[in-house]
This record gives C-alpha cells, structure tokens and sequence, in this order.
C-alpha cells in the first residue's frame, strides 16, 4: 500500500504558504483516491505548533515535525537533513511536496539521498490502473501527459495555482518532533531582504494578470512614441489594482537593442513560450498582437481579454474572449480614473 507524506516549511511568521495549503488539498484527494492510503504531514521550520494546528483536521495519522532556530531559515543542509529525516520516519512511498523556491531547490538533493525519483512542475493526480499518475505538462505547456514511476520514493513538486488552498482544518494537531543531528553549515542566514511593494511587478497571486505589448512604445497616430505617458499608466494601474505585470518578448527585447524601454520592465516579466507561464484567473493584454508564441504562455489564465487598435490582431483569432478595438491609452486612462485616480 502507499504512505503519502506532505513536505512543507513554514514561511517566516511560522504560517503554512499558500503554495502549501493548496498541495495540501492535492495531497488528500490522492491519499483518498488511493483506497485512504495513510497520509503523514511532515513540517519543517521554527515553532511548528500553529502551523500543524492550523491543518489539524486534515485527516493526517501523524504530523512529523522538524523544528527549531536552525531550520526555520531557507538553507540547503539543513533542510535536506531535515526533509530526510521526514521521509524515512514516515516510511512514505509517496512525498507531495509543493514547489515553493526553498523546497525546489532542496527535494531533489533528498530523493538522490533515499534514492527516490522525482518530477517537477506536477499540475494534478490520477489514480491509473493499479497505480498513481501524476499530469505534467511539455514542449512550453503544449502538450499534457499523464506518467507513473515505480520507484518508490516517488518525489513530486507541485505547481501553486492547480489546487484551492485548504481552510477550515484548524484544531489542535499531536505533532511529533524527529531528531535530526544539525549538519555542519557554511552558510549563515542573516536575514531576507524583499523587494519594495513598488518595485515587486511580478504577483503570482494577483487576480489579474495585466500585459503590456510593444505597441506601448511605438509611433502612434500623432506620429509620436508617448514613453513617459505610457510608463505611469501602466504604473498607475498596477498601483490601483494590484495586477501582476507580464510582457511580450519584443517588449523586453528592447533593452537589448537600445531603444527606449519601460523602466521597470524585465526579462522576469516575459510571458510565453520562451517565458513564463503563470496562473492568474484573468488576463488583459494591451498594445499586444497576441502571437502564438505568446499566447501559449497563456495557457492557464482563464479568461483572457485584450485592447488593440488592430481588428485583425492574433487575440482576434479565437485567442482571447473579449477583443477591445481601441487604443490603450485612452482604454487605460479611463480604467484608472475609475480605479479612482
Ligand atoms: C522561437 C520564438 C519564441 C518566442 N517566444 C516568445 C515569448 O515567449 N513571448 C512573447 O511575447 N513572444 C515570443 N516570441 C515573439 C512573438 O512571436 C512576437 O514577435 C511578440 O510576441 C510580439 O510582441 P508584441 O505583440 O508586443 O509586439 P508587436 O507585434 O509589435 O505588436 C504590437 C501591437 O500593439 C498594437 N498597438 C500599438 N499601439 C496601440 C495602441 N495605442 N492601443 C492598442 N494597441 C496598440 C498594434 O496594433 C500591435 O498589434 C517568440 C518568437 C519566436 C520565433
């Protein structure tokens, strides 16, 4: 029978991420598509009690903790000794992981030590014939396919955004603490330093993601390019409603060819096939022609509008719901006035 075991850390006020809460749900419906197989709940961090706690109800056996000062930070050694430690106590055949920056870059260290197997970027579950199957997407989102493994510990980063985050699960959680002798470490943490809220374009967990186009910066009909305009728009707009900021490829190419650019704009904020494939429920494209290689990095946003002086632009093409005919500036000076200035 399999053990699934659910690997999380806590972020730095002790809580569970988002990230982990919505895998944590992925995690039940697989123990329960797999006939109840027992799950384990494995915690790594600081004081672990709210956090278990605050997953109680959860339907884990046990909840396995490693804790303590030396592993509340973000450090390889430690947490793979940690994590380790969590997957040979829990004897777990299955480890569901969600793929937050700290544990990506950890797991797969772990599944070399317990000679698991592992895969990235895991987007659902399926029970198949006799086994679990994992989804997972290839070739820049364009193709789906289902795979199994028979190696056992089978490791599995999850993707955030592909189930809905838990609630409702608190109670009090019987968390028992596994010992881990802390490993020798070169690597003191001193502390984080985030960007500001003004400088952070890039959301994931906005409800819109908003994209901006080359047409921002081309000759309009005044036979002008209006850089500065189109720069506070845009940033007005991301300030009024929170939406995550992506960008076409030729937009950020830009930089590159020495042309006048959008200041805060970057290579993190290209969407599409050779760029970032995010997850936010809605989308809006402006000064976008909605090429395919694009537009594949639409892949997950779920309803999909765009601004474009051109009729015959690809979002035109069955690409997009809703296709305003218009020009972008005038669209976004309005949206920000009754975003209220
Ligand atoms: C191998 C390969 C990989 C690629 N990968 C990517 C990728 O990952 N991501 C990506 O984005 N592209 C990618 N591309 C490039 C892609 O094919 C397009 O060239 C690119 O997306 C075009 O960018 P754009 O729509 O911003 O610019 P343009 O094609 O220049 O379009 C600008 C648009 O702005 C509109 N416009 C201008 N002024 C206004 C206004 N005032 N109001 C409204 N609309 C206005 C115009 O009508 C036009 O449609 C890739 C290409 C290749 C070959």
């Amino acid at each position: 029978m399999e053990k699934v075991l659910f690997l999380a850390h806590t972020d730095s006020a002790g809580a569970l991420p988002k990230a982990a809460l919505e895998v944590l749900g992925g995690a039940m419906e697989l123990a329960k598509g797999l006939s109840g197989a027992p799950l384990t709940v494995g915690l790594v961090g600081g004081d672990l009690k709210a956090a278990a706690d605050s997953i109680a109800g959860c339907g884990a056996e046990s909840f396995l903790a490693v804790g303590g000062d030396e592993f509340a930070v973000s450090r390889y050694a430690t947490d793979a000794a940690a994590a380790e430690a969590l997957v040979r106590k829990s004897e777990a055949t299955l480890v569901i992981v969600p793929a937050t920056s700290r544990f990506s870059r950890t797991m797969p260290g772990v599944a070399q030590r317990v000679d698991g197997r592992i895969d990235t970027h895991v987007t659902g579950f399926e029970i198949g014939p006799g086994s679990p199957q994992i989804e997972r997407w290839y070739y820049r989102q364009r193709m789906v396919a289902r795979l199994s493994r028979q190696q056992r510990p089978w490791f599995t980063l999850v993707d955030s955004g592909v189930f809905d985050a838990v609630d409702g699960l608190s109670g009090s959680a019987a968390l028992e603490s596994v010992t881990v002798d802390v490993p020798a470490t070169r690597t003191r943490v001193v502390g984080e330093e985030a960007a500001t809220a003004e400088a952070q374009t890039i959301r994931p967990d906005a409800q819109l993601l908003f994209v901006a186009g080359a047409g921002w910066t081309k000759k309009q009909a005044d036979g002008q390019s209006h850089l500065p305009e189109a720069e506070q728009l845009i940033l007005d707009f991301l300030g009024g409603s929170q939406a995550s900021l992506g960008s076409s490829k030729s937009l950020v190419d830009q930089s590159g060819e020495g042309q006048d650019v959008l200041s805060f704009m970057s290579h993190m904020n290209q969407v599409g096939q050779t760029g970032s494939t995010p997850r936010h429920p809605k989308g809006l494209a402006t000064c976008c022609h909605g090429e395919e290689p694009h537009v594949v990095g639409w892949r997950f946003i779920k309803e999909r509008r765009a601004v474009n002086l051109d009729p015959g632009c690809g979002w035109a093409q069955g690409k997009a719901d809703v296709l305003y005919v218009a020009d972008a500036f005038q669209v976004m000076a309005k949206v920000n006035e009754l975003l209220g200035g």
